[in-house]
């Protein structure tokens, strides 16, 4: 059984698996999911065990996966009768095994742009698992807590790795990824059109752009991104389309100031040395034609699409199988 979201124990709140790998890598908090305890998300199956009747996690600090990542039944957890996690989906399966279907099936209708914030309650380790309904709300009102006493899948998200999960491993089923919607800001659209190939990024701005990546320089000032597929564009003045290369610049005093910098330095630095596949998933800016200076002949210049990425929490470099073909 794989789980969307589990209670954290410690921080009083229901997290999707996203969550937790957005607490593990911030440098700016202490968290660490080996270290924390989660729980059944259902209110009253949880209230009927102890603190001991826990959770297991998947792929929750691994910076570079695959397959993806869950909270998920330890041999010992125990669940009330009736509770939706206590039912295997797939009778006869065995717990833990690799039985299951490896892709996203809870799509969060909608990317909040402002990020997720959360309260620790107060450590009091003489204190009682406290009864759901009894329990004061530990987070102001004004701050995100889309998830915040609900037992059921989240529809909101703060972190961009869980739509682009949704669309990697759904990537097979077309109709469903049509079917499901996301909102980002004001813009509402399926996944399918959300996510756009970055040859066509001329169809449409502020979109989820993405393509395969061809290569990454390491520069002094930046990193800069190139993408294999080219934008078929006319100039003015041109008679007719030609193809434009198209990059993105990430700044280093951007990334040094990351509160995830060592996970994203590693997460780069890996896929720089990679000779595996790699794609990249952007939000928040739309590459545009720039006339750069040519390298061979500094008099001449070349038109080439490009943008610099404004923030990391909206950008992600990873393996995709299956995507190439599509
Ligand atoms: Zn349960």
């Amino acid at each position: 059984m794989k789980f969307d979201t589990a209670y954290c124990i410690s921080l009083d709140e229901k997290l999707s698996i996203y969550d937790v790998r957005d607490l593990n890598f911030d440098e700016t908090l202490v968290f660490d999911s080996a270290k924390e305890s989660f729980q059944c998300p259902n209110d009253d199956c949880r209230a009927a065990f102890d603190t001991a009747n826990q959770l297991g996690t998947f792929n929750a600090k691994n910076v570079n996966y695959i397959r993806t990542p869950h909270f998920k039944n330890l041999p010992s957890t125990l669940h009330i009768e009736g509770c939706p996690y206590g039912i295997s989906k797939s009778p006869g399966s065995i717990e833990g095994a690799a039985v299951e279907d490896d892709r996203e099936e809870h799509f969060p209708s909608e990317l909040l742009l402002t990020r997720r914030e959360y309260l620790r309650r107060p450590a009091n380790p003489t204190a009682a698992p406290q009864t759901p309904g009894n329990n004061p709300p530990v987070t102001p009102a004004s701050l995100q807590t889309p998830h915040a006493g609900r037992d059921t899948t989240p529809d909101k998200t703060s972190v961009f790795a869980h739509p682009v999960e949704c669309f990697v491993s759904n990537i097979d089923d077309k109709e469903l990824l049509k079917r499901m919607p996301l909102k980002i800001g004001e813009h509402t659209a399926s996944y399918a059109s959300f996510f756009k190939k970055i040859e066509y990024l001329l169809d449409n701005k502020g979109l989820i752009y993405w393509g395969k990546i061809k290569e990454i320089k390491d520069y002094t000032q930046s990193f800069r991104i190139d993408f294999e597929h080219k934008v078929w564009f006319k100039e003015e003045g041109e008679a007719k389309k030609k193809p434009y290369s198209v990059n993105v610049y990430l700044s280093k005093k951007l990334v040094d100031n990351y509160r995830k910098r060592k996970a994203f330095l590693e997460e780069i630095k890996g896929a720089i040395d990679s000779q595996r596949e790699l794609y990249c998933f952007f939000y928040g800016v739309t590459p545009t034609l720039k006339q750069v200076p040519s390298k061979k002949n500094p008099e001449a210049t070349f038109g080439v699409f490009s943008a610099n990425i404004e923030n990391l929490d909206h950008f992600v470099i990873r393996e995709a199988p299956g995507l190439e073909a599509k």
